[in-house]
Parts: C-alpha cells; structure tokens; sequence
C-alpha cells in the first residue's frame, strides 16, 4: 500500500519512483469528513492512487474532498489536477503567479525552462515527469500569502516562497507543526543541495523562504520528492538546503574568475563537471535554467557581468 499515516491528519501517497526525481509524492490532510489533496502529481497513475486513499480513509471524494492545493504549476505536481478535478469536482487551488501553468500548460515549454529549439522539440518527446501531457484547467481559487485554507476544524497557512518558481508556495499546519515545502526545500532524492528553479524563480527570494520556512520550527517536513524529514532532522535538512544553494553561486563566481570570461555554454561544461556541488541530472534544460536564474541575481547584486556578446566576467 502506498498510503503512509504521517500524523493522525497527515498522509502521504507516493507515486512512481523516476530518476533523479525521487518520489513525487502527494499528501492529504484530512479532518471530521473532509480532505485536502495537495499536488495529486503528474499525468499518470497518482489519481487513482489517490482515489484509493481517499476511500480508504473514509473519504467521499465526490463531497468531502474540499480542494486540491497545487504547491506550484510544474507538471510532475499539477499534471494529474484536470483529471481529478473533472472526476472528483473539487476545486482547484494555486497562486496566480502559477496559474497559467494550469490554463495553458505549454507555458512551461515556452517561458518556465531556458530551451533552445532542439531542446524544445525534444520536449515533445519527453517521458519524465516533466511530460506536458494533460489538458488545460481554469483555477477556482488563487491563493496568496497569509491565506488560510480550512479543512475540518485544521487550518493550513499559505506562505508564498517564490523561490523554485514564481507562483511556488508552502503550506504549514501550526496545530501538527508540518510543513509542506514542495519544491523549495529540495530533496532530488535524499540530496538537500540538489535543486533547481524555473525561469520565473528567484535565488534571493529562496534565500528569504528557508529562513522563513526555518522559522516555523516544523516537526514534519514534507517535500514533494523523496522522503519526509522528523524533528531535529527538519532543522539539519533546512540548514543543507540553504549551504546548497550557497554552494552552487560561489561554484559559478569561482568558475567565472577561473575563466576569466565565459559564455553559458562553457559554464554549463564546467559545472556539469564539477564533483564538489549536486546538480539536477534528469533533465537537460534544469541545469542551464537554474544556472541563468542564479547568473542574473548574482548581476543584480553587483558580483557578475554580463556582455551582448553573452559573456559573463567578475565585475
Ligand atoms: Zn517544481
């Protein structure tokens, strides 16, 4: 059975193991009667998984699941939502920075990853979780954050984190103490250092979300990949998370000064060849996506250069 009990309210439903990603895992909250679903996952066999956990929890999908909560709009998260929707009829719930993930789900082709037109058309081809494969949905609600979402007498906190991608946010129930962090405390699998972010994400504003995601003091860390995180543990798996990110911008300022001038593509070499930093794997287009997010924050705090010729130098 892949449902796990996390605490009395919290539950966890694993989807397939895939490559570098880990488990995509979708969890429920459940209260009196009624559930939450947050991520129901990618296109493939979550819904059904879900359905089952949820009639095995005593569930009516049809009127106690009260909301699907979308973490973010990346399709290993949001890829099952309009199938389920459409089933179950429970509205769906994303921040609006996110929401054309769901109303046009090419959006993440065309503006959410750095492809150039060969890695656009292998795109089409992709059979990993990023699979842009399922069909448009309106959102219900846009949520923000300070929002809260009730279900039963819990009531789940929306903190936008805005870090993995523009519209990403964590949920925290205070009454349990868990946190459900999606794509922002990272975990590609039991790797913390390893993460990366779309080109709507930020690194400043990762930076400001594991300090605040640090101090909610959650006993239960809950990542949509890999495994959760208990106690004192929750603590260390922040603490890795943040030295990764860090460790990734000092790799690429050391990698510039080495060089002394270098384009993208040389970087990319470079740090696909370095064995001291952990880097997302699966797909082509993270590395350079990420790597492009980090270089323009590191411009805008004055510590790189960027010329029209494309090169990048210390500035
Ligand atoms: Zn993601």
């Amino acid at each position: 059975m892949t449902l796990t009990e996390i605490t009395k309210n919290v539950y966890s439903v694993n989807g397939g193991f895939i490559d570098d990603f880990g488990f995509i895992t979708s969890h429920i909250v459940v209260d009196d009667e009624e559930a939450l679903v947050i991520d129901p996952g990618t296109a493939g066999a979550p819904g059904k998984l879900i359905s089952q956990a949820l009639s095995s929890l005593g569930i009516d999908e049809m009127g106690g699941l009260i909301g699907i909560l979308c973490t973010h709009g990346h399709p290993d998260h949001i890829g099952g939502v309009s199938r389920f929707a459409s089933k179950t009829k429970a509205p769906v719930f994303i921040h609006r920075e996110d929401a054309e993930l769901l109303s046009a789900p090419q959006v993440f082709v065309e503006k959410r990853l750095k492809l150039d037109r060969a890695g656009r058309i292998s795109m089409k081809f992709e059979k990993g979780p990023l699979k842009v494969n399922y069909n448009a949905i309106e959102v219900d609600r846009m949520i923000g954050d300070g929002d809260q979402i009730r279900v039963g007498s819990l009531k789940l906190e929306v903190i936008h984190t805005a870090g993995h991608s523009a519209g990403h946010c964590a949920f925290f129930e205070p009454k349990g103490k868990v946190l459900f962090s999606g794509d922002e405390l990272n975990n590609f699998p039991n790797d913390p250092r390893k993460f990366y972010v779309d080109l709507s994400g930020s690194i400043p504003a990762k930076f400001a979300a594991i300090d605040r995601l640090e101090g909610l003091d959650a006993e239960y860390l809950l990542p949509a990949h890999d495994t959760m995180h208990l106690f004192e543990n929750v603590r260390i798996q922040i603490a890795e998370v943040r030295d990764g990110v860090k460790q990734f911008q000092d790799q690429v300022i050391d990698l510039i000064s080495a060089r002394g001038e270098v384009d993208l593509a040389q970087l990319i070499h470079d740090l696909s060849r370095v064995t001291s930093i952990s880097l997302p794997t699966t797909m082509d287009a993270l590395l350079p996506t990420t790597l492009q997010v980090a270089l323009e924050s590191l411009q805008s705090a004055g510590l790189v250069r960027y010329s029209d010729a494309g090169i990048w130098s210390i500035a």
